[in-house]
């Protein structure tokens, strides 16, 4: 038996540490997988179904693999794990972690690092307790807090600022951007918070980290890392599936009218408080801020996305982009005439610099093997110039990195196969394995595709779906989720809600996130509406979610500008876009929806998947293949009683 077999043993590691621990199958073989990848320096994809236990799976092995290079006085193999989210690596590092390494009783260094918008700026703190009579009384009731937890905080990590809300505007006047940082020429640079906790992660034998960070130090999109990656040994991707679009995003470039905004509110404070002699510093950067503030005019009030190739190619807004360059122009030759005369005005030199670089490669729209397209905010435009394909440069950086890397998530295979996620990364050569949730789908949950559905774009079809909720929210006594693929029929649905049913109702955007589902938690009867955000990471056990409801099969808009050009792209190659693209994206999606449902070996319910596309279509197929194996039925009152069965026997 190796080590990491014995690890997961009935007398191992784990039975002595953890009470309730029993061997399971299915975790032991990807723990042997993931042991032989990081021995081989070889590239793993797994799919390990919910309740898998996939994060013991693939920590022991690293950690062990860690111990024996420490115990042959071996170069120690650093680790990286990196996750989708900042709560999942809080649970990773203060719950997971903590227990294997009593269960293993390694000595291993093990560090935590976020990205740096999560840690307290000293420098930025000082420099606006000068100018906080600037501030809204909000924002400087949240500053005074921010300043009383910085003289007793020892990490700077802003989670800890439990009575300041996460979406504070105080945030960006006390923390740093990749833009306003001053490195190496920063007055506190010794005290930086994230300077040390970059330092302990380079020092550390397992560091947990996010996909953003990860891509970030890959691509070199932070100034002063870069450092981590290339020194790990082996690097372990949790929730993997999200990590191809993520990895886009990073070796693409972005021109935000915020960065534009930023800038101009640096030099106006700088202006105002040291350089008061250069009245033009203030003048031309208000000139940009208003240019800035009209460029997003042009858009449409509500979020969006779309193509900016064609936008560019618009009179209105190719003009607009245009002043905006003269503008940004004549800051830069306004700071440029006060270089040296103090480390922030040189800093917001740089700055300038760097954004009329990022204006030429936004104003070049016609670049090949790139999609152009723009999303807006309510108060921003964002432009991205995303390469089509990051499979040659990912696959590079595997190849020449000479570690082992891990990759899994509940939902990474389509229809059983992984060339979907593998042809994304350019991991031809990697190895798969598929492990089944250990739970009995078929016994402890029940698939409906209801009959007699309007078209996805029937007008009446927010009515159809509210009133075919009625009966199920009824049987489930509330516990439910409806999950959706648009904002407009999620807010149709919950109007018509409102007036048909007396259950507490909880809509996506009447709080946050976090708070929402605490609300639903603790209002047992409650319905809760949401769009994309709430199909993934959210884990609700027992009583409390026994329905969710799916309006439709989320298939990306065609109008989105980058499945446009991937599409075209896989066209011009003699693909079908469909099946190599929008097809597995849906598929990934959706089982990520169903995944909500069953999360523990007690857990009970129904599935509700609105669209007859499932049933009617040839390419229903595949979802289905791709789904555990629920029972089903297309019976409503089949789906109810199944729900008043379940409540009964409680
Ligand atoms: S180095 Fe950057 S992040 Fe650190 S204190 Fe200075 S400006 Fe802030």
């Amino acid at each position: 038996m190796t080590p990491v077999e014995h690890a997961f043993s009935e007398n191992g590691a784990l039975a002595n540490a953890i009470s309730g621990f029993s061997p399971r199958q299915a975790q032991t073989d990807m723990a042997i997988e993931v042991a032989q990848a990081i021995n081989n320096q070889s590239s793993l994809i797994v799919e390990a179904g919910t309740g898998t236990g996939k994060t013991f799976a693939y920590l022991i092995p690293a950690l062990i693999a860690n111990q024996q290079a420490a115990e042959k006085e071996e170069p120690q193999r650093k680790i990286i794990v990196s996750t989708g989210t900042k709560n999942l690596q809080e649970q990773l590092f203060h719950k997971d972690l903590p227990l294997i390494k009593k269960s293993l009783a390694t000595q291993a260094q093990v560090a935590l690092l976020k990205g740096r918008a999560n840690y307290l700026c000293v420098y930025r703190l000082e420099q606006y307790q000068q100018s906080r009579g600037q501030l809204d009384a909000q924002t400087l009731a949240d500053f005074v807090k921010v300043r009383e937890w910085a003289n007793t905080t020892n990490t700077g990590d802003t989670g800890e600022l439990v009575n300041v809300m996460e979406n504070s505007p105080v945030f960006p006047f006390v923390t740093s951007t990749v833009d306003n940082c001053l490195a190496k020429d920063c007055p506190n640079f010794e005290d930086c918070y994230l300077i040390k906790a970059r330092e302990k992660a380079i020092d550390a034998d397992l560091v947990v980290v996010n996909h953003h960070l990860f891509f970030a130090d890959m691509a070199l999109k932070d100034t002063g890392f870069g450092e981590l990656i290339p020194k790990a040994d082996v690097m372990i991707f949790d929730e993997a599936h999200q990590i191809a679009d993520i990895a886009s995003e990073y070796f693409g470039d972005a021109f935000s009218t915020r960065q534009l905004l930023d800038l101009c509110t640096d030099v106006i404070q700088i202006y105002k408080t040291s350089l008061t002699d250069v009245k033009q510093l203030g003048k031309a950067a208000e000139k940009l801020l208003k240019a800035s503030q009209e460029f997003r005019l042009l858009f449409n009030y509500d979020p969006e996305r779309g193509n900016w190739r064609e936008k560019h190619h618009q009179k209105r807004f190719g003009e607009a982009f245009a002043a905006l360059k003269v503008d940004l122009d004549f800051l830069y030759q306004v700071i440029k005439l006060c270089i040296s005369r103090n480390e922030a005005i040189d800093n917001c030199f740089e700055r300038a610099v760097s954004l009329l670089a990022q204006y030429d490669i936004m104003a070049d729209v016609d670049a090949l093997g790139m999609s152009f397209w723009y999303e807006t905010t309510p108060r921003h435009v964002v432009l991205h110039k995303t390469p089509l394909s990051v499979a040659d440069k990912f696959s590079d950086y595997v190849k020449e990195s000479g570690a082992g890397w891990i990759f899994t998530s509940a939902t990474l295979a389509v229809n059983g196969k992984f060339e979907h996620f593998a042809e994304h990364l350019g991991l031809k050569g990697a190895s798969h394995l598929l492990l089944e949730s250990p739970f009995d789908y078929a016994v402890q949950s029940q698939l409906v595709v209801p009959r007699y559905l309007p078209e996805a774009n029937d007008k009446n079809r927010a009515n159809v779906l509210a009133n075919m909720a009625i009966p199920l929210i009824e049987a489930s006594e509330g516990a439910c989720f409806m999950l959706f693929t648009s904002y407009r029929v999620m807010h149709q649905v919950a109007e018509l809600l409102s007036e048909l049913i007396d259950n507490p109702l909880l809509v996506q955007g009447q709080m946050g996130k976090r708070k929402l589902l605490d609300e639903f938690i603790e209002h047992k009867k409650s319905v809760l509406l949401a769009t994309a955000s709430f199909w993934e990471g959210i884990d609700v056990r027992g009583d409390n979610l026994t329905c969710v409801i799916i309006d439709k099969l989320p298939f990306a808009s065609p109008d989105d500008p980058l499945l446009q050009a991937r599409s075209e792209d896989v066209k011009r190659r003699g693909g079908e876009p469909f099946a190599q693209i929008q097809l597995p994206q849906a598929v990934i999606a959706l089982k990520q929806g169903v995944g909500r449902l069953i999360r523990d070996v007690e857990d009970k319910g129904i599935m509700v998947i609105c669209d007859n596309r499932l049933v009617n279509k040839p390419y229903g197929e595949v979802f289905l293949n791709s789904l555990p194996s629920m029972t089903r039925t297309r019976n409503i009152e089949q789906a109810v009683s199944f729900l008043q069965n379940m409540k009964n026997r409680d």
